[in-house]
């Protein structure tokens, strides 16, 4: 899963087909495909979050205590999947 981080206004959004932006404006992005995505702002920074580590953190949710931890990454600036455009 494809998301933006704004460094700039701190919001954080997950990608569609449609061109999503932060509420300062700074950042936005879309994808193009079920593969590709575009993001555009000096402000922007790529966040990935493992689907297959979400997917067993949610099954696991635990009743109390610690929450469940699952794997979030900041994308390369040399991602051939998701990419900086302009
Ligand atoms: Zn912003």
């Amino acid at each position: 899963m494809k998301l933006l981080l704004c460094l700039e206004c701190s919001d954080m959004f997950n990608l569609d087909l449609k061109m999503q932006k932060c509420s300062c404006g700074k950042t936005k992005g879309q994808y193009i495909d079920n593969l590709y995505a575009i993001y555009e702002g000096a402000s922007a920074m790529p966040i990935g979050i493992s689907n297959p580590s979400l997917k067993e953190a949610i099954s696991n949710q635990p009743d109390e205590g610690l929450g469940k931890e699952f794997t979030a990454f900041i994308i390369p600036r040399n991602c051939p999947t998701f990419f900086r455009r302009g």
